[in-house]
């Protein structure tokens, strides 16, 4: 029995959760990301695992008829999300609701996990975007098991996970809302954990932290919340490969799902090109999501989410145009191939700093300057009023 190529396989898991035999199971490749592998003894050569698979069965995806630049108006939803906090608004409309609720939380060690609740206590947990592959451990199962019993849920993920819920299903229950990030791509965990072992000296990191405000940031604290490390954007290693995009699974850059039509009702992302079709004009400095609407049961929803949030409609072509990932997937990086290479004998860190070195030294300067031009307003400001901020 075939599944689909390596350069396709997104990770979903679908068909190991389907598979009747349970003779599928994920194996790790020379990178760190893992691919399914059948136990052939075992396979009952009924071709559900093939069915099921959203690379092999393809879904039908529509386009976005209503775009919204939104945001939470709840000051710690913005503060303690990746964006504008539009997922925790989502979930609580969802409990408000009585639906269960689906999003990713870190386990034991960092691992990014799917999970399912009907307790606003874990929508802290699901705050955050993890830029790591996150797992579906046995969520495909959960889910049925809540819809089979005529309850609602709602389940917010990266557009292949979604994919695999759906593929799982074959066609969309009714009770059943979907929410898909942009997304352009995710790294092994196993980097994740040899940077983090890298970085963090003698401490026992117990928290991670990739967004603060609207900057990507690498923070890890201990159990009391006291900073073990920080670095901002590129100035990291992790982030500067994350950001470059040479360490994504391999389906990452032949993403099916990195284009306009959309497999979910509801799509988010942040809202890069606001602004540029008709003007938008608020005294709000903080991250803007884009709330694309593609189905009528998506549209319902996020009308009774109005009380929670601020949204005003934008031209669907301005949210589009202005996300390189609603458009095409992240280019394979010319260094790609060296940096495998040089994972293998040297291990993640000394492999990104090899590759991207001058990347990370540049963006060292541009945030030393930018900090220090940040000093001289404050010192100013303190004597001219039109300097404070
Ligand atoms: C790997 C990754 C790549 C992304 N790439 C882009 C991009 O290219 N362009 C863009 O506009 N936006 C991208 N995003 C989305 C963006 O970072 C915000 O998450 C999104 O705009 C929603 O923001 P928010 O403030 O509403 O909620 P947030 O607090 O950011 O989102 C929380 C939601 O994201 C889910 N989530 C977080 N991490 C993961 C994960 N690893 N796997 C599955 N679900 C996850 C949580 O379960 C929860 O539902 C990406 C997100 C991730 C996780
Ligand atoms: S053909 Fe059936 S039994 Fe064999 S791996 Fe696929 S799903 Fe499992
Ligand atoms: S169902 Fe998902 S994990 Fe299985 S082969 Fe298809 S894409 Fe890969
Ligand atoms: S880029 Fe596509 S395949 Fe890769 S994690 Fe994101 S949605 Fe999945």
């Amino acid at each position: 029995m075939e599944l689909v190529s390596k350069e396709k396989c997104s990770g979903c898991m679908a068909c190991v959760e389907k598979c009747p035999a349970k003779c599928i199971s994920m194996v790790e490749d020379h990178m760190g990301n893992y691919y399914p592998q059948i136990e052939e003894a075992n396979c009952l050569h009924c071709g559900v695992c093939q069915r099921v698979c959203p690379e092999l069965t393809i879904l039908s995806a529509m386009r976005p008829f209503d775009a919204y630049a939104a945001w939470s108006l709840d000051d710690l939803d913005r503060k303690t999300s990746a964006s504008g906090g539009a997922a925790s608004v989502f979930y609580r409309h969802a409990l408000d609701m009585g639906y269960w609720i689906a999003g990713v939380k870190y386990t034991k060690k960092f691992h990014v996990v799917h999970s399912l609740s009907n307790q606003m206590e874990i929508v802290d947990d699901f705050k955050q975007s993890k830029y790591v592959y996150s797992e579906s451990a046995d969520i495909y199962q959960k889910v049925k098991e809540r819809l089979t019993a005529g309850q609602k849920v709602l389940f917010i993920s990266l557009p292949c996970k979604i994919a695999g819920l759906l593929g799982y299903f074959g066609k969309k229950p009714d009770n059943l809302v979907t929410v898909d990030l942009v997304c352009h791509g995710t790294p092994p965990y196993r980097h994740l954990m040899e940077h983090i072992d890298c970085v963090k000296g003698k401490h026992v990191p117990a928290f991670l932290k990739f967004r603060r405000d609207n900057e990507y940031v690498f923070q890890l604290f201990d159990e009391n919340n006291a900073m073990i490390y920080s670095k901002l954007g590129r100035m990291d290693s992790y982030l500067a490969a994350f950001l470059e995009g040479i360490n994504y699974r391999e389906s990452c850059y032949h993403c099916s799902y990195a284009k306009p039509e959309r497999i979910s009702d509801i799509t988010v992302c942040d809202f890069w090109g606001l602004g540029q079709e008709t003007p938008f004009d608020h005294p709000y400095s903080g991250a803007i999501s884009a709330v694309l609407i593609n189905t009528e049961q998506g549209e319902s929803f996020f009308q009774g989410c109005q009380k929670y949030l601020f949204t005003e409609q934008r031209p669907v072509d301005e949210a589009i145009r202005g996300n390189a990932q609603l458009n095409s997937p992240t280019l394979y990086p010319s260094c790609r191939a060296e940096f495998e290479k040089l994972y293998q004998k040297q291990g993640f860190d000394a492999a990104v700093i090899s590759c991207l070195g001058a990347v990370m030294k540049q963006e060292e300067k541009k945030v030393r300057k930018q900090q220090m031009r940040d000093a001289l307003r404050t010192t100013v400001g303190i004597f001219i009023k039109r300097y404070r901020r």
